[in-house]
């Protein structure tokens, strides 16, 4: 119902009516870290204050170390979505995907906590397809969660070979122009695309041409999130979801509820909740 090529049209007709409802637009932010240089800087309450004002319903989180995800989500279990990042620090984003002890400490930690996905990690091209990020696609087969990978579109395709039925979360669309990202996404059903960084979805607010394509064409495939990955990055935890709204109001309703949080509680919160 959202491809019909009249759907253009109408939606710039809609743009103007739904700016009220978009502007009071829960949020589902699908990509928080709380690393541990942020953890005295931004104290547990005061990060889980934060998310709470800036209207996030949800939040999926993961940490270097995975320390920090357990802190959030012991304060408020309601709002955090836990996945295992399987860095222990904050420098190992290059050197995880030959460092086999990786493997020891991600399989300690699922025997601990209760996650939803494996990630986010950093791979891209043929590394995808070395032994400890095989490992961690078959982990995450194992135990039924979904893959958040900051990769490039031939890392994902290589992830799906070595499993087909893998669900994955594509952090900043790999950071891909939109031709290659709707190309992949077409190929996937499985890969849901989360759209943090990505400056090129709504310059100066205004979404663009291309973006507004593939919303229409998979309004059940998009995330918005923010990528705390430094500290200063939780100053704008509130101000990215008040541009995130600016331009969802720009969709028709429905497209723009789904991508504001209703795909993430369907992907991701359900899947958790079963696990709790
Ligand atoms: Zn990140």
């Amino acid at each position: 119902m959202f491809t019909s090529p009249h759907t253009i049209a109408i939606v710039l007709i809609l743009g103007t009516t739904t700016c009220a409802r978009g502007a009071e637009l829960p949020i589902f932010d699908a990509h928080i870290h709380y690393n541990q240089d942020a953890w005295e800087a931004v104290p547990p309450k005061e990060a889980i204050a934060l998310l709470r004002k800036a209207g996030l319903v949800r939040a999926l989180v993961s940490s270097s170390s995975d320390d920090g995800t357990q802190k959030l989500y012991a304060e408020a279990p309601d709002l955090i979505i836990p996945e295992l990042r399987p860095y222990r620090t904050s420098g190992e984003t290059s050197t995880w995907v030959r460092d086999e002890s990786i493997i020891v400490h991600v399989e300690e930690r699922l025997k601990m906590y209760k996650y939803v996905a494996l990630g986010e990690f950093h791979v891209s091209g043929a590394k995808a397809d070395l032994p400890v990020v095989r490992r961690i696609v078959q982990l995450a087969k194992q135990h039924g969660l979904m893959l958040h990978a900051h990769s490039d579109a031939d890392a994902v395709e290589r992830m799906f070979r070595q499993d087909p039925e893998a669900r994955i979360i594509w952090a900043h669309a790999g950071f891909e122009k939109p031709p290659r990202v709707r190309e992949t996404m077409r190929r996937y059903k499985n890969l849901w695309v989360e759209l943090s960084s990505r400056g090129d979805v709504a310059p100066n607010d205004h979404v663009a041409a291309e973006w507004l394509e593939m919303f229409l064409e998979f309004p059940d495939r998009f995330m918005v999130g923010t990528d705390t990955f430094t500290t200063e990055r939780w100053n704008i935890v509130g101000s990215n979801a008040s541009s995130v709204r600016k331009w969802l109001a720009e969709l028709p309703v429905e497209v723009a509820e789904h991508i504001a949080y209703k795909n993430g509680e369907s992907v991701l919160t359900a899947g958790f909740s079963e696990r709790r």
